[in-house]
């Protein structure tokens, strides 16, 4: 069989079994050991990158690298444009799945310049735009993914308007970045105007993906009925489908959402999907995402056992992600400089990863590393938002006493008690870490003074009013903490988290003098200026 023949023979397995990609594969693999033997590096390139294909339309995404890998390594320098394109594209979507989003970058950017110069090459513009801007999406570069998925979809109503798969995925992704930003009005506004695309989409697992959005969207906005209603539609469309991976970051939000309304019955299911996944296709990154889930549904209905054994299972997962990712930094060597900047990223990644699994053991609250990660996140927030940040620094009252009274061991009991208290008033504005022995700090994005306080107020009193008796607390006899707050309005300020906590301990240690069982707050005055001011219930009357 001569080459064209070959080469016809291999077009013909892709259209054969199109709906069969076991099949593809197996048949691909019986070519490839023809062509290897032959000695045709075309044939041998063009069975590569149809491997790679398969292993794409098969939920591999961890297979695709090494065909696309030695498929770009044939065609580059070659003039078969068309097949090195489609080579780049799919090279970048293998770095995408190992989290080497530079070198995805790079591979969509080399494809888009082919396409620019050559026009026919058999792959839309719009195909690698859309991959590019996931990239830029995963990166945190969320303004310039939106700028590139509405050209998409603007470009592609206007020259293809029955193209109603690719019309719906720039939608949906569309309404992500805009969530992630927080702007639910714009991701809602996305959603609906690829509703009637979707619409004509019929039985595609999109339609799930367009549903769990809009659950995501609806429980964001603290819609939780209709948060509620769309989850059981993107579940109904589960069973009726299959690969879901696309997805599987709105499932997990969706899930963290539904467990902090308590509706952990929901949670439960798509924590099973997720599981399911993770442990038929074995991807480190999809068993994270999966025990992450389950981990917190175990913590929060108070089975701490499985939630521990989970965090230990985690922290493993993580380390075994880490030497993975090394390992492929290794493989990228070639490109010193690129691998280089890709490390401090992905290390930066681990690191934070790692760190929101740290929890404090006798508790399960978030631990003093946590804290250093969430209040980046905050600090940021509020710097580009202008908004308020606040500190609540608390400290158990007469707690050597308590220990001494009543014994270790019932001391570790109010303490998870007191945590308790701090974790049932968490959002995702509000987090409580555990400082340090009875000390405790929480930080809160976006209130007003007077609602940190009253947050403050109803801590204290939650706990005075427990019901643990506490003799040697002249204070009423009764366990009672005293609290210190402060917030600040990040827009005009220079202030960093050490501030915060500084100030929010300076207002703490003036309840402990006043006779504690007390909450004050720190107010900043003019020339550097500061004064203290004591709040109780009848402060807001
Ligand atoms: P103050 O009212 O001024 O806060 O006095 P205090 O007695 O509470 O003193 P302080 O906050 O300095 O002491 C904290 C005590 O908490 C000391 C330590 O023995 C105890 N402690 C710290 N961690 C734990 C723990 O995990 N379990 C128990 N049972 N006790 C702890
Ligand atoms: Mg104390």
């Amino acid at each position: 069989m001569d080459r064209t023949q070959f080469s016809e023979r291999l077009d013909q397995i892709m259209k054969d079994y199109r709906r069969d990609h076991k099949r593809q594969e197996r048949e691909l693999k019986k070519c490839l050991k023809e062509a290897e033997k032959d000695g045709d590096a075309f044939l041998v390139g063009k069975i590569n990158l149809y491997l790679s294909m398969c292993c794409f339309e098969l939920g591999d995404r961890v297979g695709i690298l090494p065909y696309a890998f030695k498929a770009v390594g044939i065609f580059e320098n070659t003039k078969e444009y068309s097949l090195l394109t489609r080579s780049y594209n799919l090279l970048g979507i293998a770095y995408v799945a190992q989290g080497n989003l530079q070198l995805s970058l790079d591979m969509y950017n080399k494809a888009l310049k082919i396409i620019r110069e050559r026009k026919k090459v058999g792959l839309r513009r719009e195909v690698v735009l859309n991959n590019i801007a996931e990239s830029y999406y995963q990166m945190g570069e969320y303004q310039k993914s939106i700028g590139i998925m509405k050209s998409c979809l603007s470009t592609c109503r206007r020259l293809s308007p029955d193209n109603h798969i690719s019309i719906s995925i720039y939608g949906l992704n569309l309404s992500d970045c805009y969530e992630i930003l927080g702007n639910y009005k714009k991701s809602w506004e996305s959603l609906d105007t690829v509703e009637n695309n979707i619409k004509m989409l019929g039985k595609n697992i999109l339609v799930c993906g367009y549903y769990a959005r809009r659950a995501c969207v609806s429980y964001g906005r603290g819609d939780a009925e209709n948060g509620a209603k769309y989850a059981d539609l993107a579940l109904s469309e589960v069973q009726a489908n299959h690969d879901t991976f696309e997805f599987h970051r709105d499932f997990e939000k969706i899930a963290m959402m539904e467990v902090q309304s308590g509706d952990y019955e929901r949670a439960q299911r798509f924590a099973d999907i997720l599981s399911e996944y993770a442990d038929k296709n074995g991807h480190t990154i999809d068993k994270i995402v999966s025990r992450r889930v389950q981990a917190n549904i175990s913590d929060s209905t108070g089975d701490r056992d499985r939630a521990l054994a989970l965090y230990k299972e985690l922290s493993a997962l993580y380390e075994q992600r880490r030497v993975e990712e090394n390992a492929m930094q290794y493989e990228s060597r070639k490109n010193a400089e690129a691998a280089t900047r890709e490390i401090s990223k992905l290390m930066k990644k681990i690191r934070l990863s790692e760190e929101r699994a740290e929890r404090d053991p006798l508790t399960g609250l978030l631990n003093r590393s946590a804290l250093v990660t969430i209040t980046n996140e905050f600090i940021q927030n509020a710097k580009e938002k202008g908004r308020r940040l606040g500190g609540i620094f608390m400290d158990i009252d007469y707690f050597k006493e308590y220990n001494d009274t009543y014994g270790h061991a019932a001391g570790d009991e109010a303490i998870k008690f007191v945590s308790n208290v701090c974790m049932g008033e968490e959002t995702s504005t509000i987090r409580f870490f555990r400082y340090g022995g009875d000390e405790f700090f929480g930080i809160v994005l976006g209130h007003t003074d007077k609602k940190l306080e009253n947050l403050a107020l109803h801590i204290s009193e939650k706990i005075r009013s427990s019901g643990f008796e506490h003799s040697k607390n002249p204070n009423g006899q009764k366990l009672t903490v005293s609290i210190g707050v402060v917030n600040i309005n990040m827009k005009s300020s220079e202030s960093t988290i050490l501030d915060i906590i500084k100030y929010a301990d300076k207002a703490l240690y003036h309840a402990k003098d006043r006779g504690k069982n007390a909450v004050f707050a720190f107010h900043a005055m003019p020339n550097s200026e500061h004064e203290y001011r004591r709040i109780s219930a009848e402060s807001f009357d």
